[in-house]
């Protein structure tokens, strides 16, 4: 399948970090959202945007035959106060890097970059930016997960694991959000946590003005150029990743990579190849975390949705279907994950790679 997109923009000219005000000129102000010291910060950042207040956000995210496709040329941002704790325990198809007592949280909905392969165009009816003022309340449903007794004797002494960039990129939106800057104060006073915070952002400004912390794994999702250009859009390009990867670990940071989703591009090998030896020689990989490795899948419900709402190279492929999960045919996407697992082992232990 070869993925080339030719109404791709020109991703050598993609800033890394990026320009809010354009991106959210229309802002929707939930009543309840409207005091809250969080939503007065992020509106002080958007000094020209037109503020549109709203009583409730489903009005505007679930309106009927909304497009969140070409709503990512314009995207409007949302600000909410959710009327329940947004943390979540994680799904068996989520990736736990074997850590038993694993959840995410989902303060934000949606995200700034606008991948052809990604869930959230399955999974919500709009393609604007949800964002939940009320963090204390997440932070508070989680202390009380943090004083329970482990459900199970397998689980005493396990950390709680927490992926926070999960339905969205919080650190591409940190310079509006400051998010992440408060979920490290919080996880500072808590040793019995760990944060995952995802990422495809590549601003070292960003990370620069975030303390480093022990609690946090940092995981980068790389992919090849190839991939980048044809289906990641707006995201930065491999050696602008690499580069930032490279700041992390300068500043001490843990970090993880990620080669999740690998896509069957054209020439899928050779693509893969050249990606693993670009990383390799960019990275000190002895100084890598782990990595995680899977290929691209993705739930019957979801995919249907996006079959409708963006009929594309990645989404209309004849994926087999495996209870409830679409994925490549073995033929096709075995040989992938063993290529990436081989290459990996090539650089750290085989038990520091997850699939
Ligand atoms: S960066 Fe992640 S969350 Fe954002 S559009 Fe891409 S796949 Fe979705």
């Amino acid at each position: 399948m070869s993925l080339t997109n030719s109404a791709s923009p020109a991703f050598a000219d993609v800033p890394t970090a990026v320009p809010f005000r354009r991106a959210f000129s229309v802002v929707y102000l939930e009543d309840a959202a409207a005091s809250h010291p969080r939503a007065q910060r992020i509106l002080a950042k958007l000094p020209d945007a037109e503020i549109i207040r709203c009583r409730d956000y489903r009005e505007v995210f679930h309106r009927r035959n909304q497009s969140p496709v070409l709503q990512k040329n314009a995207q409007a941002l949302i600000l909410a106060v959710s009327d329940r704790p947004r943390v979540y325990e994680g799904a068996p198809v989520c990736q736990d890097f074997g850590n038993r007592r694993f959840y995410y949280t989902s303060d934000v909905m949606n995200c700034i970059f606008d991948c052809e392969y990604c869930y959230l165009q399955g999974m919500y009816p709009s393609g604007n930016i949800v964002v939940f003022v009320n963090s204390e309340d997440t932070f508070t449903a989680l202390d009380k997960l943090l004083s329970e007794d482990p459900v199970s004797s397998a689980e005493a002494g396990e950390p709680l694991y927490v992926s926070i960039s999960y339905d969205t990129d919080l650190l591409a939106l940190e310079p509006l959000l400051g998010f992440v800057s408060e979920w490290i104060s919080y996880a500072e006073s808590r040793p019995a946590l760990t944060l995952e915070l995802r990422t495809k952002s590549a601003s070292a400004a960003t990370l620069r003005a975030l303390p480093v912390s022990d609690h946090v794994i940092l995981a980068l999702t790389l992919s090849p150029d190839e991939v980048i250009r044809a289906v990641e859009h707006r995201t930065p390009s491999l050696s602008a990743r690499l580069a930032f990867a490279s700041e992390a670990l300068s500043l001490g940071w843990n970090v993880r990579l990620c080669f999740d989703p690998i896509i069957a591009v054209h020439d899928a090998a050779s693509v893969y190849n050249a990606m693993f030896d670009e990383v390799f020689s960019a990275l000190p990989m002895e100084r890598i975390r782990d990595a995680s490795v899977g290929q691209f899948r993705i739930s019957h419900e979801y995919l249907k949705e996006m079959r409708r709402r963006r009929p594309c190279a990645v989404t209309c492929y004849p994926y087999e279907l495996t209870d409830g999960v679409y994925h490549y045919p073995p033929e096709i996407g075995d040989p992938l994950i063993r290529l990436a697992v081989d290459r990996l082992s090539e650089v750290m232990p085989r038990e520091r790679i997850y699939l």
